[in-house]
C-alpha cells in the first residue's frame, strides 16, 4: 500500500470515528485510535506516523520488538493487544506503554515487578470474556473485581479500564450488546480509586457500535492497513 493510500484510509477511519462520536453525542476527542500494525511492515508504521498517528498496537511480541528496534527514532506509544504469556511479561513491561489483555493475577504481579523504575507505571486494561466460552481469552465478569483488587496492590501498574474482543458478528444489535455489557460491568466495578475510564473495544468492523456504547480506545487494523 502506498503512503497516500494509507493516509487516505487513516483519514476515512478518523472521519468514521468522528461521525460515530457525533451520533452518540460524545465529544470528537472522546475516542483515541490505536492503529493495529501487527503483520504490517515497519515502513507502513513509519508512513502512518508521518501522517500524525502516534499510538500503534501489536499482538506478537517478537514481531513487535523487531519493529520497535527499526522505529526507535520515532515517538510511538506502543500498545500490546495480544495474549499475555508469562514468559513474555518482561518484554511487555519494558517495551510497551499499554497492555490491553491483562487477564491473570500472576501476569499482573510479573508486569509490576518487571516494569523498569525509570518508566511511568504500565497502563493496563483488564480483558473480559463476555461470551462465557471457556476457550475465549479474558476473565469472566465475576472475576474482574477480585483481579482489580489484586492490581490495586501493584503500584507499577495503572489500571486504566476494561477491554473486550467479542466474537465477530455483522449484526449491529449483537455487537452493541457485548459493548454495552462491558460498559455496564465497568460501571459496576469502578471505584473512586479506580475509575476505569477507558473502554478498549471496537475494531475495523464494529467500531461504530463500540463508540455508540462508550468506547474510548478503538483498535483498528484492516481498515487502515488493508488485509493482513
Ligand atoms: C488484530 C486485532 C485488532 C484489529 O482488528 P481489525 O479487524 O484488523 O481492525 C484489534 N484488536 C485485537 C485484540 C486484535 O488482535
Amino acid at each position: 500500500m502506498t503512503s497516500e493510500e494509507l493516509s487516505r484510509n487513516w483519514h476515512t477511519v478518523r472521519t468514521r470515528i468522528a461521525g460515530a462520536c457525533a451520533q452518540a453525542q460524545r465529544p470528537a476527542d472522546a475516542v483515541a485510535l490505536v492503529a493495529v500494525s501487527k503483520k504490517q511492515p515497519a515502513a507502513a508504521v513509519r508512513a502512518l506516523y508521518a501522517s500524525g498517528q502516534r499510538a500503534f498496537g501489536e499482538s506478537y511480541v517478537q514481531e513487535a520488538l523487531a519493529k520497535q528496534a527499526e522505529l526507535a527514532d520515532l515517538a510511538i506509544v506502543w500498545h500490546f493487544i495480544g495474549r499475555v504469556q508469562a514468559n513474555k511479561t518482561r518484554a511487555l513491561a519494558t517495551q510497551f506503554a499499554w497492555v490491553h489483555g491483562l487477564a491473570d493475577a500472576v501476569h499482573a504481579q510479573r508486569l509490576h515487578e518487571q516494569r523498569p523504575p525509570e518508566l511511568p507505571p504500565l497502563n493496563v486494561c483488564v480483558q473480559v470474556n463476555l461470551s462465557g466460552e471457556a476457550t475465549k481469552e479474558g476473565v469472566m465478569p465475576e472475576a474482574v473485581a477480585p483481579l482489580l483488587a489484586q492490581c490495586a496492590q501493584l503500584p507499577r501498574l495503572r489500571v486504566r479500564g476494561l477491554m473486550t474482543l467479542p466474537a465477530p458478528t455483522a449484526d449491529e444489535h449483537e455487537q452493541r450488546r457485548s459493548f454495552q455489557a462491558l460498559r455496564q460491568l465497568r460501571n459496576q466495578v469502578a471505584t473512586p480509586d479506580c475509575a476505569l475510564a477507558e473502554l478498549s473495544m471496537g475494531m475495523s468492523d464494529d467500531l461504530v457500535a463500540a463508540i455508540i456504547e462508550g468506547a474510548t480506545l478503538v483498535r483498528i487494523g484492516t481498515a487502515i492497513f488493508g488485509a493482513r
